[in-house]
């Protein structure tokens, strides 16, 4: 946790005459080595991880293993670690997969925010406590919850939130895993445009919003992570 106090507002106007890789830079070069970047393994998670770790070779990547994922995704995970040696840190809930189906079961159909919250942001809280800023890849174009997301934000106290990509159009994102040749997510072909754990995803109809088949059954659109902690 860091007690340096930014200025958001003007940070803000001098990023965003930057390129992401200069963003990253300039938030590296102000907190590392307590910085990390976050990656859910997802349809397009190889930009903003071949953009990091481009930048700041080895930085720590926190992965939320919820125990609920795709193979698909958990084999894509193996694939990108290997191809470009990253740093995964797999952040569990505190009593571990197995105690958890013991004592919740169903939880993702009967309280998904009970189950992301124990799944998701309390493992990340207790990993970012330990930083001073991190790295996301959401982007302002991926639905209406982040469309006012700006490139470095106040996220826990003493924490910072950078999301370099946040200007980025899904066009952007295609010529930049094509420029690179970067390996992608192998249900993003079959209509997953947004990935996250098994139960609570679908592929999207043609027309559907990139994140229209997230916890599809119910009135949640975002896991609770990139919302802001007061
Ligand atoms: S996305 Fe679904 S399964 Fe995963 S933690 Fe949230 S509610 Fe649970």
């Amino acid at each position: 946790m860091s007690s340096e106090k930014l200025n958001l507002d003007t940070l803000n106007k001098e990023l965003e005459a930057k390129s992401p890789q200069e963003r990253i830079q300039w938030a590296v070069d102000r907190f590392a080595p307590n910085i990390a970047t976050t990656s859910s393994f997802g349809a397009d998670a190889s930009v903003m991880l071949h953009l990091t770790n481009s930048v700041h070779p080895g930085i720590k990547v926190f992965f939320l293993e919820t125990g609920f994922h795709f193979k698909e995704t958990l084999d894509f995970r193996d694939q990108m670690v290997e191809k470009y040696k990253l740093n995964v840190v797999d952040l569990t809930a505190d009593m571990g997969h197995e105690k958890f189906l013991e004592k919740y079961g169903e939880l993702h159909q009967s309280d998904p925010e009970k189950c992301c919250y124990i799944n998701k942001v309390k493992p990340l809280e207790e990993a970012l406590s330990k930083v001073d800023a991190w790295f996301s890849g959401i982007r302002r174009g991926q639905a209406k919850t982040r469309a006012d997301i700006k490139y470095v934000e106040d996220y826990m106290p003493g924490i910072y939130k950078f999301n370099p990509i946040a200007d980025w159009n899904k066009d952007d994102v295609a010529h930049y895993i094509k420029e690179n040749d970067l390996p992608v997510h192998p249900l993003k072909s079959k209509g997953f445009l947004s990935i996250g754990c098994q139960p609570c995803t679908r592929a999207v109809k043609p027309g559907e919003d990139p994140r229209a088949g997230r916890w599809d059954s119910s009135e949640k659109t975002e896991c609770g992570i990139h919302v802001r902690k007061k």
